[in-house]
């Protein structure tokens, strides 16, 4: 499904694949973050100005996440994208990413003109995905009791008085420090 073939990279100058994958498809097992619905997934792999061959990865999709501030579910539009070089080292390995040369780059490594990105493709777009999401961006997050504020907005103050009381710099304040 998410298969490049690199022979048509050298016959037409591009390889590309498109596809539709499942939320809950095992590819995205591992992954730090849960979709929703259908993810598209676009990958195109072009020459270099160099000669190296570059793959560059899309994938949108909607996220479901926790709120970091009240922890209700917040569903988002995430798009994502990755730039990786790629490098053939023949052998029967399927894709890996590895520092093969001492310039500390990462690379994708193939062995194979027939390449098949699903097992790695979690791991690539996981680090440009955000992990964290906002309900609202004014999200007045849980009381100290664990109640949600954006909809008991009548308990915010009561409990920012709690948190200033239960703050350890408030039994600094009376501290006389010229006094040392
Ligand atoms: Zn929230």
């Amino acid at each position: 499904m998410l298969r490049l073939d690199l022979a048509k990279l050298e016959r037409e100058g591009y390889a590309q694949v498109g596809a539709q994958v499942p939320a809950d498809d095992p590819l995205w097992h591992g992954a730090e973050v849960k979709f929703e619905g259908p993810v598209d997934v676009h990958l195109r792999a072009t020459h270099a100005g160099t000669g190296e061959i570059v793959v560059r990865g899309a994938v949108q999709g909607m996220l479901a996440q926790e709120c970091r501030r009240c922890l209700t579910e917040v569903v988002t539009a995430a798009r994502a994208t990755f730039v990786m070089p790629m490098l053939y080292l023949a052998s029967e390995e399927g894709l890996r990413l590895d520092e093969v040369s001492d310039d500390d780059e990462e690379r994708l490594v193939f062995g194979r003109p027939e390449v098949d990105f699903a097992p790695l493709l979690a791991q690539l777009f996981a680090i440009e995905l955000p992990l964290t999401a906002l309900c609202r961006e004014d999200c007045k997050g849980l009381s100290l009791d664990g109640v949600n504020l954006n909809e008991h907005p009548e308990l915010q103050e009561a409990d920012r008085a709690r948190r200033d009381a239960a703050s350890p710099f408030e039994a600094l304040k009376d501290i006389d420090l010229t006094s040392q």
